[in-house]
């Protein structure tokens, strides 16, 4: 299509419409999103940055019309399926407004706030939802895939607080969506929600906060070498019967502010006194004769979830993937191998790696996301002990091999994992296949998934990476 045919779109919108035309807005654009890697690969028709719910129902109607597919992206912009070929990029980057009823516990989101957005609202009244764990990431993608944050042993995936949804249809209608209203399309959208319409508000149920939001947090380190002694340690310490939901312990391997290689333990207690959190610390902090570097502390909750900001930031070039895994704790022969396969791949990271934001991580994900049945919603990641990610990033915008290299270390990672495999998150599978989208949902929700793709969107005019694969079957 010529740019010229979308001016007579411009002059019904509030918002901007930036098309190739504009050459320089329109890198500007292309270039906002976070993955800079992905963001060179891919090139839109034009983006639309609306200003509010009506631009996006017009935007919807023109592009209908016109047979263009769409894309959305909103203020944190963090995955590859925010755009697409000469699609039109609905971006909701100035919708971010949130607003909180502390009376009802519900908080309502502007699609295009980010995760920071959220925490910042909900905070001012000692409430809490999950948000993903870097604030800049979009609260709507995380949503939208189920939603996993720091405190999800406690109160589940994002999907298992959500109360309704307003969004906008392929048809071009604004609709509510919510378990009374549309229970099959409530049902889809908490697991595969970016498929079937675009959504412009979510209505969420918030939880107190006890302490004032104040929480034991922050990494406990060790030299790179003590992983081995280390990471053991901590398998056995959490799989340690009834402890409660409100303690979360992650592992990582990362590296030191020096660029030192090192392994830690990230405590997140919730709801103790200051010297039971500590207590609990010192416990942790004793695993492998003694830390190199202790720096729980008591501390907001919003400043947690800051703290990894500076560690990805926007306009690099990244990869991640991950996994979902189970075993045995007491079969120490599958813990052993857990372990090795973890030292084993961080010492075989790409020398060109940048030490700022490449890391193993190993998150606890039981607890409140098992306790809701994988059917009850369509995010499906609910079984599971651990959630394995890799995570890197490389210097060199130009260099194939490094991105290739980088690609290969994480698919490598999540191939020795095999044998403990249980189940892929969407939002983190980046999926490059058919093969690959069935290890994502169970047979039964793909089919359901797919009738609602058919009912509500079934020229896929929502053409959403990976998500096109349910369509197009
Ligand atoms: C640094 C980093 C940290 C992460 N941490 C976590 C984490 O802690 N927990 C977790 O669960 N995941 C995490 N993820 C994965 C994350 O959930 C996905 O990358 C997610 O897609 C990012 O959402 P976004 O809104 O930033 O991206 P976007 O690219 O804006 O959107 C993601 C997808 O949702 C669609 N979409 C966006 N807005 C809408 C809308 N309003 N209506 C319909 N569709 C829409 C887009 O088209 C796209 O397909 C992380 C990712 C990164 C890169």
């Amino acid at each position: 299509m010529a740019d010229q045919e979308l001016t007579d779109l411009a002059s019904s919108l509030r918002g901007e419409l930036i098309t190739r035309d504009n050459e320089e807005a329109f890198r500007a654009a292309r270039l906002r999103g976070w993955n800079s890697d992905l963001n060179r690969r891919v090139k839109p028709l034009a983006f639309v940055v609306v200003s509010g719910v009506r631009d996006i129902v017009t935007t919807v109607n023109y592009c209908r019309s016109k047979n263009i597919p769409i894309t959305v992206r909103g203020k944190g912009a963090h995955s590859p399926y925010g755009m697409a070929d000469d699609a039109v990029v609905i971006d909701l980057m100035q919708m971010t407004a949130v607003r909180v009823d502390p009376e009802k516990k519900l908080a309502y989101i502007q699609a295009g706030a980010n995760g920071g957005d959220v925490d910042h609202e909900t905070a001012l009244h000692n409430l809490v939802c999950i948000t993903g764990s870097v604030s800049h990431t979009g609260f709507a993608g995380v949503a939208l895939g189920g939603g996993l944050g720091h405190l999800s042993r406690w109160l589940g995936p994002v999907v298992d607080s959500i109360v309704g949804y307003e969004m906008v249809t392929a048809k071009g209608e604004v609709v509510r969506v919510d378990e009374s209203r549309d229970p099959e399309l409530f049902w889809g959208m908490r697991g595969n929600g970016a498929s079937f319409g675009i959504v412009t508000e979510f209505v969420l149920r918030l939880h107190d906060m006890p302490n004032e939001g104040i929480i034991r947090c922050a990494p406990i380190l060790w030299a790179a070498d003590k992983a081995q002694e280390v990471m053991t340690s901590w398998m056995s310490r959490i799989a340690q019967p009834d402890r409660k939901e409100t303690e979360t312990l992650q592992f990582a391997f990362m590296h030191s502010p020096d660029g030192d290689p090192v392994c830690g333990v990230v405590p997140l207690i919730v709801g103790e006194t200051e010297a039971s959190g500590k207590a609990t610390c010192d416990e942790l902090a004793a695993f492998g004769g003694g830390a190199l570097v202790r720096q729980d502390a008591q501390l907001p909750y919003t400043a947690m979830q800051a703290a990894l900001d500076e560690c990805f930031p926007f306009g690099g070039n990244y990869w991640d993937k991950g996994v979902f895994i189970d075993y045995d704790p007491n079969d120490t022969t599958a813990v052993s191998s857990i372990v090795d396969t973890a030292v084993k791949y961080w010492s075989q990271m790409p020398d060109f790696a940048l030490k700022l934001s490449t890391f193993l991580l190993f998150l606890e994900v039981s607890g409140a996301v098992a306790r809701t049945p994988s059917s009850g919603t369509s995010f499906s990641a609910r079984t599971g002990r651990l959630w394995a990610t890799a995570l890197i990033g490389w210097p060199d915008d130009d260099d194939a091999k490094q991105r290739a290299a980088s690609k290969q270390w994480c698919d490598d990672f999540v191939a020795a994992l095999g044998p403990f495999h249980v189940t892929t998150y969407l939002n983190n599978a980046m999926p490059e296949s058919e093969a690959e989208m069935r290890g994502v949902f169970p047979e039964e929700t793909l089919k359901r998934l797919q009738s609602l793709k058919q009912k509500h969107d079934p020229d896929n005019m929502f053409k959403m990476g990976a998500w096109q694969y349910e369509a197009n079957k």
